[in-house]
């Protein structure tokens, strides 16, 4: 997938401005607050109708404006197509657009312009706390597999409702009754989501590695490691298997969650674990350790769904080059061979040999 121009209007601090773009790499500099970020927020947007800063569509259209306008030419599923949306303000709701004709939902275009981002927030799916490593994985095998997606959904209902039960039974004990059979289908649907995860943690890390060995020029050993239920030693082991696993497991809290009236154990509790040359990332790691893991993870993801699809996700680096050294920027720059990648940065003086440089100042292309 390749976007070759954009068009916009009135989006955030851009008035109106026509970009083309390079297939290969384009370096989009500024010093900060110009728009470098906007421009990749509106090509987001573009192929997903979602913004990965907004809140709300409103805040997308330039301070003052009644409306805003993306519009992206896009060669695609080998044929070149237009995506195109108009946002307004108020509650009048968004119009969608492909290829000029008026299209329902943004599940409409799926497919068409997808995008992989990397930006700063990003370091903290390897330095904070599980939840943000499970909703990177979790979105990430979302896109990969529509069945893990229902499956999730799924989980999820059921944990909510044994939630219910464990914070009801201390004045109701009459709800424990029905415990079991929840327990039950928590275990064979969870048991499926690990199946799952296993299968993507191991692709994940093996590309992960290979960006990561020629980001750093085979410095560090790069290891990805899922980690699940304690007692589950194979992941890998049939369904079946792993249901009866995850239900021992559960049968050894079952106290436990009760006094606590909380759901203490089930892959819901899901992590995994990046090491370098055996020294554990998320403790340890500098800052730039972190960024290029980080990177190298997106660039894997990126791999996957180009294995499943036939065509690459285009590449969005928001700020990389920061805490980067040399060899490490002249990767993000002039490495990255396949597909179509946007970088934004604020350091003057960079270019790419893969693509083209352009300036953004104030909203505009200078
Ligand atoms: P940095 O290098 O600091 O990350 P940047 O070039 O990425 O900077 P952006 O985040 O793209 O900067 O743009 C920021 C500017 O856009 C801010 O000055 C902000 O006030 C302006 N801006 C954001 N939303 C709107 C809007 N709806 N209308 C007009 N201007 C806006
Ligand atoms: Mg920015």
């Amino acid at each position: 997938m390749q976007l070759n121009e954009l068009y916009l209007r009135c989006f955030r601090n851009f008035e109106e401005q026509t970009l083309t773009f390079d297939p290969g790499v384009n370096l989009i500099v500024g010093q900060n607050a110009q728009g470098k970020t906007n421009l990749l927020e509106a090509v987001a947007y573009l192929g997903s109708g979602r913004s990965f800063r907004a809140m709300k569509n409103s805040e997308l259209i330039r301070f003052g404006s009644e409306f805003g306008e993306i519009e992206g030419k896009v060669h695609s599923q080998e044929r070149s197509q237009d995506l195109r949306w108009l946002l307004f303000s108020g509650c009048r709701p968004r119009q969608i657009f492909r290829n000029g004709a008026r299209k329902k939902s943004a599940s409409d275009i799926a497919g068409v312009l997808p995008t992989v981002l990397f930006c700063p927030e990003d370091l903290m799916i390897l330095k904070a706390g599980g939840a943000q490593r499970r909703r990177f994985a979790d979105n990430a095998l979302c896109q990969l597999r529509p069945n893990y997606d229902a499956a999730l959904m799924e989980y999820n209902r059921i944990l909510d409702q044994k939630s219910r039960i464990l914070k009801d039974h201390f004045d109701h004990p009459a709800v424990l009754e029905i415990l079991p059979e929840y327990n039950a289908r928590l275990c064979q649907v969870g048991a499926l989501l690990i199946s799952y995860r296993a299968r993507f943690f191991q692709a994940l890390g093996i590309e992960a590695a290979k960006f990561h060995d020629s980001f750093t020029g085979g410095k560090e050993e790069f290891r990805l490691e899922y980690q699940t239920v304690s007692n589950i030693s194979d992941p890998f082991a049939p369904v079946s298997q792993l249901t009866d696993g995850l239900n021992e497991h559960l049968n050894r809290h079952y106290r436990a969650e009760l006094e606590t009236g909380q759901c203490l154990t089930g892959p819901h509790k899901d992590d995994f674990e990046i090491t370098l040359s055996g020294i554990n990332l998320k403790s340890f790691g500098s800052q730039g350790q972190t960024r290029t893991a980080a990177i190298s993870l997106k660039l894997a993801q990126r791999e996957l769904m180009k294995r499943e699809w036939g065509e690459e996700p285009v590449l969005l680096l928001d700020d990389v080059l920061s805490e980067l050294d040399a060899g490490r920027q002249d990767f993000v720059l002039n490495k990255i061979v396949s597909g179509q990648v946007f970088i934004t940065c604020c350091e003057p003086g960079r270019f790419t040999k893969l693509g083209k440089t352009m300036e953004i100042q104030n909203g505009q292309l200078i």
